[in-house]
């Protein structure tokens, strides 16, 4: 029967004992022989990579709760406003009329993770992905405190089962919070705040979202844990073709470390001469890997990286880490698992430079470029002509035939700029203000600025006319849009809702 729960630790050291698949017999490293689950329960082995990897996380885990708080340009470093469709990146925004640039962005984001593997192979993984970052610096850690490392001999005080929940309740505190810091990202810390302080039942779509995350949260760090990137990452999957001989990865030295052996004891006994003569023979003749499995049991996916580079391997360095310790007690040299590439490990020369290290390079210098390019030379503002909701025209009490206009612009501009909507080459036409044809807007800000364009009927040809918004700013912003109006279907007619123009015509 499949298991269902993560087990105590008593379990998992009885499971390890009874079910756990040897290195032949598996299918999956987390997968028992009988088909239910293996719960991992990965011991800590301090060294100097988990200090290092310790200092990166606490630092991206602080990086992501505070760039909501900084802010260009009036604007969070990073805001996904999905609700009004506009992306703000370190002072850049970015409207769906900006898919090009997006669609750039997206592929040199691409481009540079194949760059950043193929030269470091999978650091991301192990160093910086939130996956690992939140399950072993934060969720991990916390279910030490309760249930005890791995290997403990004296059993914590207190019910085991009081424990479990008193895990369970600061995982969930833990999960709330990070969805607050995560939905930040998508309404900023502002609306957040004002939230917070309301009742969910006036923000319920945004406190939906928040739940959600935070089950998500509790089902990927309590229950579905390393499977997210054995089975659910498709980075993993991809690591095979972004890798080659000469990309760093987390390699066994077997050259070095087989034929790998017991590190025998060396007992007092009245044959001792022969014994010892025994022993030395024996330790001669085997290689430095003295058989320990520490660098298995500490391993967060569950496997063995003496079998070689594995999918499942997120290059965390745990088992460099466990296997230095192992070789200071022994007294042989560190870095049987090291940092190294498969051409190393084999006596080959290493290669920087090969063909995928001088392409994506080049490739990521044109897309910057172009992307740079395209950012300069970007309008000042963003004009959207809708057409107004309703009636496509109206006669008003003077004759003539109104079209309403909704103008829509967004200033890209660092500055406040106050804009001015007027017409040109219609010496008939009219602008009649709903409001205001002036309209001052903050930096990164939109305005949707509605009016009317009269004209006499005799205008219109065939139920249409043309006409030129002429939209400037102080800030010598300066756009002419030609827009089509509609009225009556000839000249000589009068009803003003008899034409049947398409309602929708937007410029
Ligand atoms: S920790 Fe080192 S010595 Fe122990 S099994 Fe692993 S590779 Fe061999
Ligand atoms: S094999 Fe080593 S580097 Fe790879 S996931 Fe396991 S402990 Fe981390």
């Amino acid at each position: 029967m499949t298991n269902t729960a993560p087990p105590t630790q008593q379990q998992t050291t009885q499971s390890r004992r009874t079910d756990a698949p040897t290195t032949d017999e598996r299918v999956l490293s987390t997968l028992n022989t009988d088909g239910s689950r293996h719960w991992l329960r990965p011991r800590l082995s301090p060294g100097r990579f988990l200090l290092r990897r310790r200092i990166v996380a606490y630092m991206l885990i602080a990086i992501f709760a505070l760039i909501p708080y900084f802010k260009i340009n009036a604007k969070p470093l990073i805001l996904l406003d999905i609700i009004n469709r506009e992306f703000t990146f370190f002072g850049a925004t970015f409207l769906p009329t900006d898919t090009l640039l997006l669609a750039i962005l997206i592929v040199t984001v691409f481009v540079a993770v194949f760059l950043v593997t193929a030269l470091l192979g999978r650091i991301w993984c192990g160093w910086a992905c939130p996956q690992t970052v939140y399950m072993e610096f934060l969720y991990r850690p916390i279910e030490r405190l309760f249930e005890g490392a791995p290997g403990r001999k004296r059993p914590l005080k207190g019910p085991a089962a009081l424990r479990k929940i008193a895990k369970y309740a600061v995982y969930l505190l833990c999960s709330m919070l990070l969805a607050h810091i995560f939905l930040s990202y998508f309404v900023g810390v502002d609306q957040l705040f004002q939230w917070m302080q309301r009742s969910p039942i006036e923000h319920p779509t945004s406190f939906l979202v928040m739940m959600s995350v935070t089950a998500l949260m509790m089902f990927d760090f309590s229950f579905f844990r390393e499977q997210t990137c054995i089975v659910a990452c498709p980075y993993g999957r991809f690591q095979s073709v972004m890798l080659d001989r000469n990309s760093l990865i987390v390699s066994y030295d077997n050259q070095r470390g087989e034929p790998r052996g017991k590190l025998r004891r060396k007992k007092k006994t009245q044959h001792k001469q022969d014994i010892h003569l025994k022993v030395a023979h024996e330790e001669l003749a085997n290689g430095d890997c003295i058989d320990c499995h520490m660098c298995v049991t500490t391993c967060p996916t569950g496997i063995d990286i003496r079998e070689g580079l594995q999918l499942e391997c997120v290059g965390c360095a745990q088992c460099i880490d466990a296997c230095d310790t192992v070789m200071d007690k022994i007294g042989k040299p560190r870095g049987l698992i090291r940092y190294s590439s498969e051409a190393a490990i084999a006596g080959e020369r290493p290669r920087i430079f090969r063909p995928r290290i001088l392409i994506y390079p080049i490739i990521l210098l044109v897309l910057l470029t172009t992307f740079i390019t395209l950012i300069g030379a970007r309008s000042a503002a963003d004009i959207t002509i809708l057409r107004g909701m309703g009636r496509p025209f109206a006669q008003l009490a003077t004759g003539e035939i109104a079209n309403q206009v909704r103008i829509k612009i967004v200033n890209r501009s660092p500055e406040t700029a106050t804009y001015t909507i007027t017409l040109a080459n219609a010496p008939d036409a009219r602008l009649i203000p709903m409001e205001d044809t002036l309209v001052t807007i903050a930096p990164g800000e939109t305005a949707l600025q509605a009016l009317q364009i009269a004209l006499p009927p005799d205008a219109f040809t065939d139920g249409s006319t043309r006409v030129m918004l002429v939209i400037t700013s102080d800030a010598d912003f300066h756009e002419e849009r030609p827009y089509r109006l509609l009225g009556p279907a000839g000249a000589s007619r009068r009803g003003a809702n008899s034409a049947t123009p398409s309602p929708e015509e937007d410029q």
